[in-house]
C-alpha cells in the first residue's frame, strides 16, 4: 500500500520515541531513571477524578457537542477572561483532544500549503512544532536562542526573520524544552513587532502556563498575547490540562480563538467535527472542576514541588564538568549544553559526536533517559533535555549517574570522530 510521502518523511516524535524506549528496557528488569517524558509524576487531584466518575455514573455517555458542552466552554472563556485577560466568548473555545490535537488544528487553518507560507519558531521548541507546520503545508523558519541569552530570543532576531510570506509566529512561554519564562515585557516588545504586520497571527501554547516559578526569578511572571487588543482578533491560544492538572493520559487541551467575529474557530470546529468530534463527554464536567477555586490549592503545591525540583536539578548538572545549563524557572525542563562533551568516547566504546549518540551511550550504559536537542531546533543540536517532572530522589539518583557518566568519558583525537553539530544563525528548511 502506498504510503504519503508527506506522512513518510515526518519524523516521529523524539519525546514519545524516548519515552517508549525507556518503558521497554524498565519493563525488562533495568532500573532506569527517566527524565524524557514532560509527564508530572503526580496523580490527578481527587475532586477532578470525582466529578468524571459522577459524570459517567451518571449517564453522561452519549455524544457531545463537537466543540465541548456549555458548561465546560463557559468555564473555559471565564478562567481565560479573568486569569488571562483574554476578551472572549464561549463560542471562540473548542476542547480537543489534548494540546496537541488544538495544535495541529490551528496549524492545518492557518497555513495554506504550496504558497510558502511561513511560519516563525522561536527555537529551541517542542518537537511537535515544525512537523505540523510542515504537516500543514507550511515552511518553518527557526529564530535561535542561546544559552547565553537565556534561551529568549530578541525583537531583533525576529524582525530579521520576517519576510513577506511571514503568515505567523509560533510562541511558547513558559517554554519546552527551554524550561523558560519570557519576562512580560520582553513578549510585549516582540507582540509590538507582530502588531506592525497586519497578515502574521500569534499562535501561542500556554500549557505551562501555572508552572511559574518567581521564587526561582522574580520576572518569571505569564503573559498572554492574547490580551493585547492589537493583536486580539489574530492571536489563538492553546491551553490544556495535561501539565498543571496532572491529566496527561485524560488527552484534555482547548483552543481560543476570539478573531474574525468567531470566524476562524468555528473553521476549526468544523474540522473537528470531521476528526475526533468532542472528547468523551464524561469528561467535560472535570473540565469545569480543575478549572474551579476548589482545584487551585493542589496545582499550587504541584507547582512549588517543581520549583524545588527546579532548584536541586539546576545545582546538580552545573557541578557536571562540560555542561551548561540556564536556570529553569518555568515548566519542568532543564535543557544543558553538552558541546564540550563532543568528541569523546563512552566506556562502551561509542563515540560521542552528537546529542542523540550521548543519549543513547547515557540509556544503554547509564541507564538514564534524556531526549538528545537535535529535533528541538538546529541551534540544540548539542543539547538534552532532562524533564524533572520526578521526585528529587529521583533526579538526585539520575543526576549521580549522569556524572559519573561523563567523568569516564575519554577524549577521542580530531581525526577519529567528526562531530555533527551547526549552530546557524537561521535556518529556513522546508
Ligand atoms: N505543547 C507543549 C509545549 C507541550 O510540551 C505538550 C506536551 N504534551 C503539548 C503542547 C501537548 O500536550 P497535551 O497534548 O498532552 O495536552
Ligand atoms: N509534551 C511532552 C514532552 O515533551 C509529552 C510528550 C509529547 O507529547 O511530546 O515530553
Amino acid at each position: 500500500m502506498h504510503i504519503a510521502s508527506r506522512i513518510a518523511q515526518m519524523k516521529e516524535s523524539a519525546t514519545l520515541a524516548v519515552g517508549a524506549k525507556a518503558a521497554a528496557l524498565r519493563a525488562s528488569g533495568v532500573d532506569v531513571v527517566g527524565f524524557a517524558m514532560g509527564e508530572p509524576d503526580f496523580d490527578t487531584p481527587p475532586n477532578i477524578k470525582a466529578a468524571a466518575i459522577r459524570a459517567l455514573e451518571a449517564g453522561m455517555t452519549k455524544y457531545a457537542p463537537t466543540p465541548g458542552d456549555k458548561g465546560a466552554r463557559e468555564a473555559i472563556a471565564r478562567k481565560l477572561r479573568e486569569e488571562n485577560g483574554i476578551a472572549c466568548r464561549m463560542e471562540d473555545i473548542t476542547v480537543t483532544s489534548g494540546a496537541k490535537h488544538a495544535v495541529y488544528m490551528a496549524l492545518q487553518t492557518m497555513i495554506e500549503p504550496l504558497r510558502g507560507d511561513e511560519f516563525l519558531l522561536p527555537t529551541p521548541a517542542w518537537v511537535t512544532y515544525r512537523p505540523l507546520i510542515e504537516l500543514a503545508g507550511g515552511v518553518c523558519v527557526e529564530v535561535p536562542g542561546s544559552v547565553e541569552h537565556g534561551f529568549r530570543v530578541t525583537v531583533d532576531q525576529i524582525r530579521a526573520a520576517i519576510t513577506p510570506k511571514t503568515i505567523g509566529i509560533l510562541l511558547n512561554s513558559p517554554s519546552n524544552p527551554c524550561g523558560i519564562v519570557y519576562p512580560p515585557d520582553e513578549l510585549r516588545a516582540i507582540v509590538d513587532v507582530i502588531a506592525g504586520f497586519p497578515s502574521i497571527s500569534i499562535l501561542s501554547d500556554e500549557i505551562y502556563e501555572k508552572l511559574v516559578y518567581p521564587e526561582i526569578n522574580a520576572r518569571a511572571v505569564h503573559w498572554s498575547p492574547g490580551s493585547d487588543s492589537r493583536v486580539a482578533d489574530r492571536t489563538v491560544t492553546i491551553n490544556g490540562m495535561s501539565k498543571a492538572f496532572a491529566m496527561t493520559g485524560w488527552r484534555i487541551g482547548y483552543l481560543c480563538a476570539p478573531g474574525q467575529s468567531g470566524q476562524f474557530a468555528k473553521e476549526v470546529i468544523k474540522l473537528q467535527g470531521q476528526m475526533t468530534n468532542s472528547i468523551p463527554s464524561f469528561f467535560l464536567p472535570a473540565v469545569v472542576e480543575a478549572l474551579a477555586p476548589a482545584t487551585a490549592p493542589s496545582v499550587e503545591s504541584m507547582r512549588s514541588a517543581f520549583a524545588a525540583r527546579a532548584r536541586v536539578i539546576h545545582t546538580l548538572l552545573c557541578s557536571i564538568p562540560g555542561l551548561r545549563c540556564v536556570e529553569p524557572n518555568g515548566a519542568f525542563y532543564a535543557f544543558p549544553d553538552i558541546s564540550a562533551l563532543m568528541g569523546s568516547r563512552s566506556p562502551g566504546g561509542r563515540i560521542i559526536d552528537s546529542a542523540q549518540a550521548f543519549a543513547e551511550a547515557l540509556l544503554s550504559e547509564a541507564h538514564v533517559a534524556v531526549v538528545p536537542g537535535e529535533d528541538f531546533g538546529e541551534c540544540a543540536r548539542c543539547h538534552i533535555r532532562l524533564s524533572f517532572a520526578c521526585s528529587t530522589q529521583e533526579i538526585e539518583k539520575g543526576v549521580a549517574r549522569i556524572d559519573a557518566f561523563v567523568r569516564t568519558l575519554q577524549a577521542v583525537p580530531p581525526a577519529e570522530h567528526q562531530v555533527k553539530s551547526v549552530t546557524p544563525v537561521m535556518s529556513r528548511r522546508s
